[in-house]
């Protein structure tokens, strides 16, 4: 059997084809080197590889290098590899004489399977809500015969509560033990930033996420038994003293491989069917494990390489440095502080925050779509290039001019408001469009629709608002006042 290639986001078992198969591992030096990286997820990616490459012992050839190729010239081997989750990767390994290329793993939906879906006689747009459905039934997940579990697909209606004014009163994730593999990865780190060799944002502090197997098991037992049962309702709210709330924190573990979509989704419906969590928690987490995250996936390959560069609105504003640089402290306006600060500390957010808050300011100020992905894709522990492409180009800055999504996400400060707690304790009100009070995302919001309204005039999901938008009177004050705050910290 030839040695398998393992890159260091197909780390868990169902990666090799047999449990004794020989493996090779490599640290890429110019991995690191090429953009400026999270130190929680430099970290995360390092440690992970090396407890894989120590947990296989003589099974695996760890091999340290500049590059991929310098690697596997020096090895000299014949290799196979299951295709590799970004352009860029799968174009080296198919560049390499002796690597053989296998389909990829780790995702519940295959290529074959995705492009019979998309090619179905009939069908116009690839919706997420249809491949998701298809997905349920060919994997038989949440179905009772032909039938969706409890007689409904979607239970969205349920799951979009605003938080609850006590909290939820849940466990958090289960802590994970530093050992000397996580010390010398530390040391690593740190040596290569005082060499320069790499530029890393963020802060250092505990490892908070699953980098072996038997980790990412333990916590996604621990979030189906502490967490799932009060995941649905509220999945979009958002709360200042609960960044975790309810979310199982397992796309880090995901997107190192260390999990398998399948037996996630797998451990949520045992739960569903033997009454621990209800059917519209286990639904919301299920469709954002065979639904969102497959979706994404295959959409990164559908559309094409140049999909990356689509820049629909012409948002060409570059991201201000207080934004590259987490400087939350140079932030007044509450969310997007919360926001900046938990990216800054912990390399996370949840997919709310990400969307509304975040991707959300920085549609309505017009910044460069592919800068805003590289900053994802840097600063988050769970960001890869197949994630955050599709994920910021499409879903959250509409650069794909309604590809993904037929409406962009902006919304102004009532939407915040409504969805979390921030409100209260910041000294802009939510309200408000005009003058020092003024909320930065309403009048944010209310410049987007003016900048944008010939185009959004005739869509049936944004038409109302840009009706909206052009009877406010004071709307020109608005757009010089959005002016002239320009790229400042709001
Ligand atoms: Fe955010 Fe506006 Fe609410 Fe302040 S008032 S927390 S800026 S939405």
């Amino acid at each position: 059997m030839d040695r398998r290639w393992l890159f260091a986001d197909q780390l868990g078992p169902h990666f090799l084809d047999a449990r004794d198969q020989p493996v090779l591992i490599v640290e890429s030096r110019s991995a690191l080197r090429r953009r400026p990286v999270h130190r929680r997820r430099a970290h995360l990616v390092l440690s992970a590889l090396r407890h894989r490459a120590a947990e296989l012992g003589d099974q695996a050839v760890l091999i340290q290098a500049g590059t991929y190729r310098e690697a596997v010239e020096r090895l000299d081997e014949d290799l196979t590899v299951c295709a590799p989750t970004s352009r860029a990767a799968r174009s080296l390994v198919g560049s390499l004489p002796r690597v053989t290329v296998v389909p990829a793993r780790g995702f519940a939906t295959s290529a074959a399977e995705f492009t019979a879906w998309a090619q179905r006689r009939g069908r116009r747009r690839l919706l997420q809500e249809d491949f998701y459905r298809d997905a349920r039934r060919r994997l038989d997940i949440l179905m009772d015969g032909a039938e969706p579990a409890g007689g409904r697909w979607n239970f969205d209606a349920q799951n979009r509560e605003p938080p609850p004014a006590h909290g939820l009163g849940v466990p958090g994730p289960p802590g994970f033990t530093e050992d000397e593999i996580d010390e010398q990865v530390r040391r690593d780190l740190d040596r290569w930033q005082e060499a320069g060799e790499v530029r890393l944002t963020g802060e250092d502090g505990p490892r908070e996420f699953a980098v072996t197997r038997a980790e990412a098991s333990r916590a996604l037992r621990s979030f189906v038994r502490d967490r799932l049962p009060a995941f649905g309702p509220p999945q979009d709210a958002m709360l200042a003293a609960d960044p975790v709330m309810a979310h199982s924190l397992l796309s880090a573990a995901l997107n190192l491989g260390l999990l398998d979509p399948l037996e996630c989704a797998q451990a949520a419906e045992a739960a569903y069917r033997s009454g621990a969590a209800p059917l519209a928690s286990v639904e919301g987490f299920v469709r954002q494990l065979i639904g969102w995250r497959d979706y994404v996936w295959h959409l990164y390959w559908h559309f094409g390489p140049d999909y990356r560069h689509r820049n629909a609105l012409r948002a060409r504003s570059p991201l201000p440095d207080w934004f590259t640089g987490l400087d939350a402290d140079a932030v007044q306006a509450r969310c997007l502080k919360d926001a900046l600060t938990q990216v800054r500390e912990h390399g996370y957010a949840h997919h709310i925050i990400r969307l509304m808050v975040l991707g959300n300011y920085a549609l309505q100020r017009g910044w460069d779509p592919a800068e805003l992905t590289g900053w994802f894709h840097a600063n988050f522990v769970d960001g890869y290039d197949w994630v955050m492409v599709p994920n910021v180009v499409g879903m959250s800055q509409h650069a794909d001019g309604g590809l993904m999504a037929t409406k962009p996400y902006a919304a102004g400060g009532a939407y915040i408001n409504r969805m979390s707690d921030y409100c209260g304790g910041c000294p802009y009100r939510p309200a408000v469009r005009l003058g020092p009070d003024a909320c930065p995302f309403t009048a944010g919001y209310w410049s987007f629709l003016d900048r944008h309204a010939d185009r959004f005039a005739h869509n049936p999901r944004m038409a109302r608002q840009v009706r909206g938008a052009a009877r406010l009177t004071d709307l020109p004050q608005v757009v010089a006042q959005e002016k002239d705050r320009g790229s400042q910290a709001p």
